[in-house]
């Protein structure tokens, strides 16, 4: 009975998307955010919104000595209200909570600090069902918003030709005894696995209750830390998607005497970085002996002029060292197929086998190991210096791939995190 007096107020949630792309690179660590600021922040946030009149004028007045003055204002009261509830206790006092720093994970709920109630997350979720596909403003937008909202961690692990940042979003404990490493769009034309990565990330954080073999998808991410880069090449996805050269490509497609009858469809099928290196031919694993029948920048297949000579070969490679990672995925399309094989390293290559049957039978995708596998891709490399990899083909139709595909590569994907949790546990 008590309870029935409890009302709850979900205050709408304001995502200034300027800001929160600002805050990608601005914003502290979760970590390094105390309790303490959230609640001072809680207490201003309320005090804004309970007098709403009052707010709203003194924005005015701050409006007529300066506009920049009113911009600062509004912005950081957007901030400040949009993550807080309210808790009605029944000796009258109000508890404002920060949703997020009470969200009880993977449960959709938050749960008041003072009382131990819990109310229902009802906030829409940062990614739009049915959204397959993301340029890399908006993949910037969202991974800001997870930020916010959900406390996780987002790292720039470099730059590319054309400034463009690459990003790491970490799902669990940078502390777990256990790391995995996830990228997509290392291909430019094949950025609906970045779609992916985004959505999966979204869903086993909020986790609504779902259970992959009995066990809470969020549980999956608390154990083993999940470094997930869904962009790895934004540079090769921009062109793909606005199918027109950037200033970078269209001068070395010039320079170079290179110009193909039909452009736009030329760009719209590019994989290649903005120097026209496919990344997947530039790592220093049997880049050598690789025959590159191309010889010169391209939308496809140049190795590049040295191994990992591209900044977002580097990139990978430097963050692919820098945690002690269980297993490393490359996410590419299309063939609905699992490469795990390469090298001599009996015991690592029969590790991949085991990883590859365990993320085959979630997946139905069939594991691979050609006689002549391609080398110099990412996988090569990361078995090369010791970590299990693979590389997951998604999609039955060439790339890019329909809308239409999507819902199929959701539906065959979305335990793949907890296929790859347990195998970790259980194999390293
Ligand atoms: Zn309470
Ligand atoms: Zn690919």
């Amino acid at each position: 009975m008590i309870f029935t007096k409890r009302l709850i107020l979900l205050l709408t949630l304001i995502a200034l998307s300027a800001l929160a792309v600002s805050c990608i690179s601005d914003k502290p660590a979760s970590g390094e955010t105390t309790s303490e600021d959230h609640s001072i922040k809680s207490v201003d946030g309320i005090s804004s919104v309970a007098d709403e009149t009052r707010t709203e004028d003194s924005i005015n007045s701050e409006n007529a000595y300066s506009e920049e003055t009113s911009d600062e204002v509004s912005e950081e009261i957007s901030e400040e209200t949009s993550e807080n509830a309210e808790c009605f206790h029944p000796d009258g006092s109000i508890v404002v909570i920060d949703k997020y720093t009470y969200y009880d994970k993977g449960l959709s709920r938050f749960i008041c600090p003072d009382c131990g109630y819990t109310y229902d997350i009802e906030t829409e979720k940062v990614i739009k069902t049915g959204k397959t596909s993301f340029t890399y403003e908006e993949t910037a937008e969202v991974l800001s918003e997870f930020e916010n909202r959900y406390g996780l961690q987002v790292e720039t692990i470099g730059t590319t030709v054309e400034g463009r940042n690459i990003y790491s979003c970490i799902l669990g404990s940078l502390n777990s005894g256990h790391h995995v490493l996830i990228g997509a769009a290392m291909h430019g034309k094949e950025y609906m696995n970045t779609a992916l990565l985004l959505d999966l990330i979204e869903y086993y954080t909020i986790g609504e209750g779902e259970t992959y073999r009995g066990t809470l998808l969020f549980d999956y991410v608390e154990d083993v830390c999940f470094h997930i880069i869904p962009m790895i090449n934004p540079d090769g996805v921009t062109v793909s998607q606005k199918g027109e050269a950037t200033a970078v490509v269209s001068n070395f497609l010039l320079d170079r005497g290179i110009y193909p009858e039909n452009l736009a469809e030329y760009f719209r099928i590019w994989k290649s970085n903005a120097n026209g290196v496919d990344l997947n031919r530039n790592f220093p694993a049997g880049w050598e002996e690789y025959k590159d029948t191309i010889g010169k920048p391209n939308y496809r297949l140049y190795k590049g002029p040295a191994p990992a000579s591209e900044p977002e070969t580097e990139a990978l490679m430097e963050y692919t060292l820098k945690y002690d990672f269980d297993a490393v995925v490359s996410y590419h399309s299309y063939g609905e197929i699992i490469y795990w094989k390469y090298g001599n390293d009996k015991s690592l290559i029969e590790k991949c086998r085991l990883l590859a049957n365990a993320v085959g039978n979630a997946t139905r995708y069939r594991p691979v190991s050609p006689e002549n596998e391609v080398a110099a891709g990412y996988k090569d490399w990361a078995m090369s210096v010791g970590i299990p990899a693979l590389t997951i083909e998604t999609g039955n139709v060439d790339t890019p791939l329909p809308d239409s595909q999507y819902k199929k590569i959701w539906n065959e994907n979305w335990k793949v995190f907890a296929v790859i949790a347990d195998w970790v546990k259980n194999n390293s």
